[in-house]
């Protein structure tokens, strides 16, 4: 099961058990670069994925982060139906940012060694201006801005993906196929959480609303008449639906008994702390939409250059899930343990 076979003591064994791919580093004095390139699988396409631009702990921790997604985003596009492998990147974040720009283009040039093998895009921390600096040394990226030819931001469609796996919730949970009065508790008033709202709120959804960050929730109040939740309390609302929309293992054993909702549905990649609270989830009777099904909208939208069809893969996003839930309850096994042997099986399948 996807992270099972973590274990930051062993780093080579955790690899091969994960069934990597490869794994790149490189470091750049002159620009303060700490860059780790990891590749899980390329049977589907070239890999993949974003860069992540964050501090870490360790150079271990970062390692860790990186194949984690990167193996998510494996089983991110083949449950999709998208013909890309799975990689991720990681810039360790610096105590101080000598200069952005550099750091950026050493790492494009870092991009660029690996022939497209990975294709790296926006991620926590980097932005899409980050991506039209890589853009000057590799063709390998994608999500630059707009005025340079690219897509810019992906985060409506993953929005709009996460709006579909709600629907798809609600109809299999609470048998309902409005979100009219439906109560949506937002955890993350960023970009994904902005757009979300939006949506929930134009289809008659209520909505609470937390951030760390005080002044980002005051615009959901004004704009959608978003109830505002004191950080820390957003697990306990009464409400319909979680949905995670900040940061990864938000979901522990904690967590879970403190939850109200019947539905936990966000855009959050990882949102399980351990892989053991996915069970935990399921016999609270708790559904859980996983994360790399209800969050793709973004990869789908930069891997396609069609309109209607990025609006129908995402829109499809709906009937993936209703699929899921539906194993689920017939073989009585969690949500993400059948996502993943669905995934598993298409990636095998393409050998
Ligand atoms: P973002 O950085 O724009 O927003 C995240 C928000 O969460 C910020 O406002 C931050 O202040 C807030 N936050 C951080 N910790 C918090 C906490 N403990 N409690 C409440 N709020 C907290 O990010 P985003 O682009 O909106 O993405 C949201 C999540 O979805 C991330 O985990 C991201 O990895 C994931 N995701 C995003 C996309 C995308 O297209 N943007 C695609 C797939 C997955």
């Amino acid at each position: 099961m996807l992270q099972k076979v973590i274990c930051k003591k062993d780093l080579i064994n955790t690899a091969e058990a994960m069934q990597f791919g490869d794994i790149h580093i490189k470091t750049d004095p002159e620009t303060g670069l700490r860059a780790i390139i990891a590749i899980h699988n390329t049977k589907l396409g070239p890999a993949l994925g974003g860069c992540r631009f964050v501090p870490y702990e360790s150079s271990d921790d970062a390692l860790l982060d990186a194949m984690r997604l990167a193996q998510g985003m494996s089983y991110k596009a083949a449950i999709s139906g998208i013909a890309h492998g799975g990689g991720k990147s990681v810039i360790i974040k610096p105590d101080v940012i000598q200069d952005r720009e550099q750091l950026f283009r050493s790492f494009g040039i870092f991009v660029d060694t690996l022939g497209g093998r990975y294709i790296t895009a926006v991620d926590s921390g980097s932005s899409v201006g980050d991506m039209d600096i890589i853009a000057t040394q590799t063709k390998h990226v994608v999500s630059t801005s707009n005025s340079v030819g690219g897509k810019g931001d992906p985060s409506p469609y993953t929005a709009l993906g996460v709006l579909r796996g709600i629907q798809a919730g609600v109809l299999h949970k609470l048998h309902k196929d409005s979100l009219q009065d439906v109560h949506v508790a937002i955890q993350g008033a960023g970009n994904v959480g902005y757009h979300l709202a939006k949506q929930l709120s134009a289809l008659g959804a209520l909505i609470s609303i937390s951030d760390s960050k005080d002044s980002a929730t005051r615009q959901f109040a004004d704009e959608f008449g978003a109830t505002i939740v004191d950080r820390e309390n957003i697990y306990d609302v009464e409400c319909d639906v979680f949905a995670p929309c900040a940061r990864g293992a938000i979901l522990d054993a904690g967590s879970v008994a403190r939850l109200k909702a019947t539905i936990v549905a966000g855009a959050a990649n990882n949102q399980l702390a351990m892989p053991e609270i996915a069970q935990h989830l399921f016999d609270r009777n708790i559904l859980y939409a996983p994360d790399y099904v209800i969050n793709a909208g973004g990869l789908i939208h930069v891997s396609l250059d069609d309109e209607v069809l990025i609006e129908s893969k995402v829109n499809n996003i709906h009937d993936v899930l209703v699929d899921i839930f539906e194993r689920s309850v017939k073989e009585t096994l969690p949500t993400s343990h059948v996502a993943d042997r669905i995934s598993q099986e298409i990636i095998d399948q393409a050998d």
